[in-house]
């Protein structure tokens, strides 16, 4: 068994920290190394020894004990008092923790609100939608408060009762014996689950949960200039909360299809569009695709492949300032496969002229001017 890290070192405060501070570091790294939001290895294992030394360094009993003493005053040692189970565990501490309802222990916490969990929904867009933003209608189900009880949990015309086995406190208490002592430890009353009240008549249409899952229909508005990975928050849509606690909330994750002819980089769009080699030689006004629809450009003579023209300001607006990205549109000069006659007595008039020499070429390459002008 490795050794214990010093709890205050854990949760980075000095040993005569306050309460407070105690609290905040406490608030911020278990948000950075929460299961539910830190995959990374080790974030799990870092929550727990987080939680802790929270637990020991927010009870001054405990602290006292733990800066007289170390870790062998507390229990820090497995089977100690820092056995939080599985997961599911964890998750209710969490929430116990940012439900805004004091912070000594779960018992008084447990009959507080509890914020309802928070959803997600994944929406594929068109790149036209993504582009100019669009108005959607999601379908989801969620847990809301039962209609029928209206969240009591009993059946219409019964009452919830007090809880025989707390009386009513949501909370047991129980006398536990450590090396220092005789101590009291408060739990959460499990007939009641804290909340002090038990359901002789389960409400039928939720069989006593409180809450009930509900299809919704939820209208999404997509500002412009989205992409894939963009999440849109839509504060308190997610599921009802329990004891009046706050909703959750919805988060809608989006992907985006990709297009035909445009591509994405950031928020310009890059086009290729093929022209053919009289056009090349001689230049031409051509016709390319934008997001508005079919645009002229002139085509100089002497164009090659590779070159690249800027629309400005035709690309992608940008979600979070104002203006759009550029277009760029990018020229490959198509060799013709098949000749007719015709082409082929040209052709072989214009290879008299052209001569037959071949030169190095020494002219930048298509990628390198590609990133001069995305300025990669
Ligand atoms: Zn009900
Ligand atoms: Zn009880």
């Amino acid at each position: 068994m490795p050794t214990k890290r010093d709890y205050y070192e854990i949760l980075g405060v000095s040993r005569n920290a306050s309460q407070d501070d105690i609290k905040k570091a406490y608030r911020r790294l278990a948000l950075q190394y929460h299961p539910d939001r830190n995959k990374e290895p080790g974030a799990e294992e870092r929550f727990k020894e987080i939680n802790e030394a929270y637990e020991v360094l927010s009870d001054e009993d405990k602290r006292s004990a733990y800066d007289r003493f170390g870790h062998a005053a507390v229990g820090g040692q497995p089977g100690g008092f820092s056995d939080f189970g599985d997961l599911g565990g964890f998750s209710d501490i969490f929430e116990e923790f940012f439900s805004g309802f004091g912070m000594r222990g779960g018992a008084a916490t447990r009959r507080g609100p509890r914020r309802g969990e928070d959803l997600r929904y994944d929406l594929t867009l068109t790149f036209e939608e993504a582009v100019f933003g669009c108005e959607k209608e999601i379908e989801l189900t969620r847990l809301e408060t039962c209609p029928v009880c209206h969240g009591s949990g009993a059946e219409p015309g019964t009452s919830p009762v007090r809880c025989p086995q707390c009386n009513g406190t949501g909370e047991v208490r129980r006398v536990q014996q450590s090396i220092l002592g005789s101590f009291v430890n408060v739990t959460t009353c499990p007939r009641c689950q804290g909340t002090g009240e038990v359901v002789h008549s389960p409400c039928h249409e939720c069989r006593g949960a409180k809450q009930v899952h509900v299809p919704r229909r939820i209208s999404v508005r997509i500002p412009p200039g989205v992409d894939t990975g963009t999440q849109i928050r839509l504060s308190g849509e997610g599921e009802t909360g329990l004891h009046g606690g706050p909703r959750g909330n919805l988060y809608v994750v989006l992907t985006v299809q990709p297009h035909r002819y445009f591509k994405r980089r950031g928020d310009d769009i890059i086009v290729e569009v093929a022209i053919n080699v009289a056009q090349a030689a001689l230049g031409d006004e051509i016709e390319v695709p934008t997001l508005e629809g079919p645009e002229k450009i002139a085509i100089p003579a002497g164009t090659q492949t590779g070159r690249i023209f800027r629309l400005r300001g035709r690309g992608i607006p940008h979600l979070r300032y104002d203006g759009r990205g550029d277009q760029l549109v990018v020229i490959q000069v198509a060799v013709p496969t098949q000749l007719t006659a015709e082409q082929r007595r040209l052709f072989q008039e214009l290879a008299k002229t052209l001569g037959r020499e071949v030169i190095p070429q020494q002219d930048k390459s298509f990628f390198d001017r590609l990133k001069e002008v995305l300025g990669m």
